[in-house]
């Protein structure tokens, strides 16, 4: 078994994007600029959203992190992002998602410029995305697209079982896992709440997507000998080993399923940094096109 190291492969990923800031600024261009809104102050989100920024320091982007009351108005949310959607010296724009529920998840994503959209969930991108035209990819598909890549996994002609749905995730993946690309060319089934059989289905995949958050759902006879398990979820869940009295669980039960894989990400240290390391890429692709 060996590890899917996020972490080290968003080092070096935000290494190498570092190095085409410089050159941007040697050049005579400007900083690549990421703002991100965050409504409200959920635990997660805010760790997230400081993920970001910290990130954007790290190589050598601005950031600006604009902070909205959660009792904010739907309306003054919108005006926020088309202020940013006007501002020449913003590259990219993210809403942190979940938003509360009095607040229109679909009308904030599209009232983002699609190309604004780092975080590749505008329809516009979604749809460039089907036609395997150049687009935003959304972040967390693109981030595990990347680390199929750089650790050399064979993915053509292989069964590529996603679980989840999600317009973020697990739909996204499964279209991009069966596009004609290097990483993809996939035999992929997309399953969800209502798939009556998943554990058969899962124990035949290849390559396992696992994004439904929930903790430690795939257990090892869910998963097929020498599979590639990626998991994308991530809960909190309460533990009084830490300081926080919280740790972060995966949606599978990594000590139990790692020993059959050949390839496996932990959580933490996994997808979640790819996902950060994908929205830089997006925000230095969007700040060389503008
Ligand atoms: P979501 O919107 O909550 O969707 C969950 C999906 O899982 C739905 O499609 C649901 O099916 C499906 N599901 C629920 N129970 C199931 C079951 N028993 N069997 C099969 N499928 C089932 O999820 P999401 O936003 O994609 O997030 C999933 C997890 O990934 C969460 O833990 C989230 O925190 C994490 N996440 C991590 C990153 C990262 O960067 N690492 C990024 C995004 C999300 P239905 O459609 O039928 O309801």
């Amino acid at each position: 078994m060996q590890l899917l190291d996020g972490k080290l492969t968003s080092n070096t990923l935000k290494d190498e994007i570092a190095v085409e800031v410089s050159a941007m600024l040697a050049s005579g261009g400007k900083k690549p600029h990421l703002a991100a809104i965050l409504v409200g102050s959920d635990g997660a989100s805010e760790t997230y959203v400081n993920a970001k920024v910290k990130a954007c320091e790290k190589v050598g982007f601005d950031s600006t992190l604009v902070r909205l009351e959660a009792d904010v108005s739907e309306e003054i949310l919108l005006n926020e992002v088309r202020k940013i959607n006007e501002n020449p010296a913003i590259d990219g724009l993210i809403v942190q998602l979940p938003l509360p529920k009095h607040i229109s998840e679909i009308k904030v994503t599209e009232t983002i410029i699609p190309e604004k959209d780092v975080d590749g969930f505008h329809p516009v991108n979604l749809g460039r995305m089907m036609l395997n035209l150049p687009s935003f990819l959304p972040a967390t598909p693109a981030g595990i697209l990347e680390l199929l890549d750089r650790y050399d996994i064979e993915t053509s002609g292989k069964h590529c079982v996603v679980i989840g749905r999600s317009h973020i995730v697990g739909s996204p993946m499964s279209i991009l896992m069966a596009r004609n690309t290097k990483v993809g060319n996939c035999t992929v089934t997309l399953t969800h709440s209502r798939t009556t059989n998943l554990k058969e289905i899962s124990r035949s995949a290849d390559i396992l997507i696992v994004a439904l958050g929930k903790p430690e759902f795939v257990t090892e006879d869910m998963v097929k000998e020498g599979a590639v398990v990626v998991d994308v979820g991530i809960t909190r869940v309460k533990s009084d080993k830490t300081k926080s009295g919280w740790k972060l669980k995966g949606d599978v039960a990594f000590d139990e399923v790692a020993p059959k894989c050949s390839f496996i990400t932990p959580v933490p240290g996994g997808v979640g940094p790819m996902t950060i390391a994908s929205l830089l890429k997006n925000t230095l692709k969007s700040a060389k096109q503008s």
